[in-house]
């Protein structure tokens, strides 16, 4: 299992306001944590509605898995299972073996799913699982070749595994994909500039961290810039350079990918969350969200009768 680095420390000088940042951050000691560490799942849950995170984590109710997450997990699978062979054989796998797996995944995660979840978005399971081929063909044979997986120490940067100390917080996590062919840093233009003068892009800039998403809409820039995951995860691998990776169930397939990049500062502000939170969590602090908010209804809190009683 690959370890990360052992806490927050900051990777170049800080300038007096960081300085300050870091000194008024204390660390979280003494917790008490229903898992005994944290993850980026659970810290963006308990900051959307920590009754939620109370009802998940610290009563153990766990929901079922939804339609969305058979089609996410089988996704996952068959893309793991290509990026593995570029790595062994530098192609990506064929497409039909690559449909394969995400067929046995899908139809494996799709057991646990209750009967009306397939339908509860308009669509039925076959219908679900035709838009999860047609996407990862369009990965496989449109992306994949375009990717260079990773490999330091021997361990390819391919769902790698982490367990990480952040303000005395323990981590865990997994990152979908490390890419050393990642063209977000430079523009095609200055790549094309470099090789008129004889010279390639070194290889930490064309490094990203990468995290796949299937999903209906896209997401917007300042999801992306603003995302505690690809903080935590560009924290972790001393990588600047981030990223989500779509595949968007729309009536035409599509992958798009959204960038950004993380500094000092924002590594610090992702520790101040995460310490916070876990303080919280350990004192037993679980507020109900804003009853106005998105998340608290029917639709999408699976704890909503628990919580708020039967709608009249
Ligand atoms: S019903 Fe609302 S307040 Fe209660 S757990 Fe769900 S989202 Fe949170």
């Amino acid at each position: 299992m690959a370890k990360g680095r052992e806490s927050a420390q900051p990777l170049v000088q800080l300038t007096d306001d960081q300085q300050k940042i870091l000194d008024n951050i204390k660390p979280a000691n003494h917790l008490s944590l229903p898992k005994g560490y944290l993850s980026h799942t659970q810290v963006d849950m308990y900051l959307r509605c920590a009754r939620q995170y109370f009802f998940r984590y610290v009563r153990d109710h766990k929901r079922p898995p939804s339609a969305a997450m058979a089609l996410g997990s089988g996704a996952h699978k068959a893309l793991e299972g290509t990026h593995h062979h570029i790595v062994k054989h530098g192609a990506p796998a064929p497409t039909e073996a690559v449909l394969d797996e995400f067929s046995v995944s899908f139809e494996e995660k799709s057991e646990d799913v209750p009967e009306k979840a397939w339908t509860e978005g308009g669509s039925d399971k076959g219908q679900i699982k035709d838009a999860g081929i047609k996407l990862v063909r369009l990965y496989n044979e449109q992306q994949a070749p375009k990717v260079k997986p990773q490999v330091k120490d021997g361990v390819p940067g391919i769902e790698k595994r982490f367990e990480v100390k952040i303000g005395g917080v323990p981590m865990v996590g997994v990152i979908d994909l490390i890419d050393v062919n990642s063209t977000i840093v430079l523009s095609e233009i200055e790549v094309k500039m470099m090789a008129e003068k004889g010279k390639s892009v070194p290889e930490f800039m064309r490094t990203s961290v990468s995290d796949l998403k299937v999903k209906a809409k896209s997401m917007s820039q300042g999801d992306v810039d603003g995302s505690l995951q690809l903080t935590l995860y560009s924290y972790v691998e001393g990588i600047n350079s981030v990223r989500y990776d779509q595949l968007l169930r729309q009536k035409t397939p599509k992958f798009k990918q959204v960038s950004s990049t993380r500094t000092t500062s924002d590594h610090l502000w992702m520790q101040e969350v995460v310490t916070g939170v876990a303080k919280a969590i350990s004192a037993g602090i679980f507020p109900p969200c804003d009853p106005t908010s998105w998340v608290c209804s029917e639709k999408w809190c699976g704890y909503f009768h628990q919580c708020r009683g039967k709608k009249r």
